[in-house]
């Protein structure tokens, strides 16, 4: 080989050191940045083989269900009973993991995986997000859906479990206390309760390989990704004690559990599932209604806790607009204090654009969207102002009626 294109390529994978790929020298010979990451995951694991079982990263596990419903209160308005069931759930994990229950030969432990039912918007990926920031445990998301699109079911899932590698910074220990939130799980369901009529089974192929690594197994990650490489060395990820947790938003689950508590009472009043409101009837979802729904039955079982949560109503959105740490309202105002002017949302303003969002039927998701769309011609002509001192958005200016109020500084002669 010339002397030029040893100097280009890694002695190990024997890939090129361009596209940014860095090469490091050694006598006669060269390392790619990916190989010494392999490296350094082999030895690692090979040390943490012989190294003391009681080792263990630092990570907040102390936390009690109230101090995590609390902390998920900064960031999450409402779905009080979502909150309170993720907190117990949560806590009981993770006193599992620190105990090392799950690998307990003598106590059958179950794995306290979460299935979060809820409309879109709702506000499941922000639960999932917040409790992995709360304990400060690597985090990943995945799309159900995705999944089934790619075909190659088991390489896809083995995917998700890099990608929580990734958030770990390749600490292997790390990512197998991490948690995983795989949005969408309601799309992998079949229809009806025939099996052999309405079988989808792409949908169910997916929900087979998911199921392994719900429950906790030994998986081979490439640490490249899907990306093929020479003498690529996998890292195994051993799932146990990984915290999975599914979302979707189930339509016309309702009228499952509707059903299922009409039934009960037939011949006594007809009228029986007007007893309840949409959101008594999504506290009353249960394993069977999510199986009749057309999860198949072993994935069904894989997520022992149900975290229903409720449509979020006009005053829900107000406050989400104004109360959580990372509010909306909160970030304009603040960048509106860069420029010194004071930003202020009039009362019925901040209502009027939570009756937009609701009546999309888009949840908390369409917030933002909303207010970036009333905002720009105002960010755009404000840092030209001169003297602007207080901005103002009314009512009408959300209805595109009016300009916002502006307050200009007193001069002094
Ligand atoms: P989904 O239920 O579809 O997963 P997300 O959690 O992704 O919804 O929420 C979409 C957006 O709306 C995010 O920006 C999130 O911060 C906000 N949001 C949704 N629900 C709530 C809530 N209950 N409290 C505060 N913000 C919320």
């Amino acid at each position: 080989m010339a002397e030029n294109d040893i100097q280009n390529v890694c002695s190990f994978c024997g890939l090129p050191g361009d596209d940014g790929r860095r090469l490091i020298e050694g006598d006669n010979c060269f390392i790619c940045e990916t190989c010494i990451g392999v490296c350094y995951q082999m030895l690692d694991l090979q040390n943490e083989n012989f190294a003391n079982d009681e080792y263990d990263v630092e990570m907040d596990f102390t936390f009690s269900p109230h101090e995590i419903y609390d902390k998920l209160s900064e960031y999450v308005v409402g779905q009080d009973y979502a909150k309170k069931v993720l907190s117990v759930a949560v806590y009981n994990h993770y006193k599992r993991v620190q105990n090392n229950l799950y690998n307990d030969k003598d106590v059958d432990i179950e794995k306290s995986n979460i299935l979060l039912i809820g409309s879109t918007g709702s506000g499941k990926t922000l639960l999932a997000k917040t409790l992995a920031k709360i304990l400060n445990v690597p985090f990943a998301i995945a799309d159900a859906t995705s999944l089934t699109q790619a075909g190659y079911v088991g390489e896809d899932v083995e995917n998700v479990l890099l990608r929580l590698l990734q958030a770990a910074d390749y600490d292997v220990d790390l990512a197998q206390k991490g948690i995983i939130y795989i949005d969408e799980i309601d799309k992998l369901g079949r229809k009806g309760d025939n099996v052999s009529i309405t079988r989808d089974v792409s949908g169910e192929g997916v929900q087979q390989a998911l199921l392994k690594i719900l429950e906790g197994t030994v998986a081979n990650v490439p640490p490249g990704g899907g990306r093929k490489h020479p003498h690529q060395e996998f890292i195994p990820i051993d799932t146990t004690n990984i915290l999975f947790i599914c979302g979707g938003s189930f339509e016309g689950l309702v009228d499952v559990v509707k059903a299922r508590l009409g039934n009960k009472v037939i011949g006594f009043s007809s009228k029986a599932d007007m007893k309840f409101t949409d959101e008594e009837l999504y506290s009353k979802v249960n394993h069977d209604d999510v199986q009749k729904f057309g999860m198949i039955p072993e994935l069904v079982g894989r997520l022992p806790v149900i975290a229903p949560l409720t449509p979020l109503n006009v005053e829900e959105l107000v406050r989400i607009l104004r109360e959580p740490k990372n509010a909306i309202i909160k970030q304009y105002e603040k960048m509106f204090a860069m420029d010194n002017v004071s930003l202020e949302f009039e009362k019925q303003a901040v209502e009027a654009i939570a009756k937009i969002a609701y009546n999309k039927k888009t949840g908390a998701r369409g917030l933002r969207a909303i207010i970036e769309n009333i905002m720009l011609e105002i960010m755009f002509t404000i840092p030209d102002e001169k003297d602007l001192k207080k901005c103002i958005i009314t009512k009408d200016v959300v209805e595109k009626k009016d300009k916002p109020k502006i307050i200009k500084e007193e001069k002094t002669a």
